[in-house]
């Protein structure tokens, strides 16, 4: 997707700070963090949203939970606990139609979802 901030990301044409990577995810430190550790995972590939995956990205899916574990192990929140969570349309904010994940720790989360 060429207008896409997190293709262009991914793509390394708009700089990021690197916490992980592969093949197939990114994960890179959130410019307006919400807490201590604020790391957005995202599949290199552009998929907008949970709506618009397919059957094919069943396996990219899992990846992407299991890259957000390795972040929290490799930003040492494992112990302390932390919140992953995906935000999916207007009503929850998403403001970047590119699929990702925000790994949260460092701090105690309050008890409801947002
Ligand atoms: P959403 O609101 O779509 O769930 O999450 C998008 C996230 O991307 C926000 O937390 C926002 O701070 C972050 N973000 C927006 N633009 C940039 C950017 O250029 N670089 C980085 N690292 N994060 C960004
Ligand atoms: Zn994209």
């Amino acid at each position: 997707m060429n207008d896409c901030l997190f293709c262009k990301i991914a793509a390394g044409q708009i700089p990021s700070t690197k916490v992980y990577e592969d093949e197939q995810v990114l994960a890179f430190r959130d410019i307006a963090p919400q807490a201590p550790v604020h790391v957005l995972v995202i599949p290199k590939k552009h998929v907008s949203g949970w709506y618009d995956a397919k059957d094919e990205d069943d396996a990219l899916l899992a990846h992407m939970m299991r890259a957000a574990a390795t972040v929290a192990k490799m930003e040492n929140i494992v112990d302390s606990g932390f919140r992953v969570v995906s935000n999916c349309g207007a009503d929850a904010q998403q403001t970047v139609k590119h699929l990702h994940l925000h790994v949260l720790g460092g701090r105690a989360m309050a008890g409801e979802m947002a």
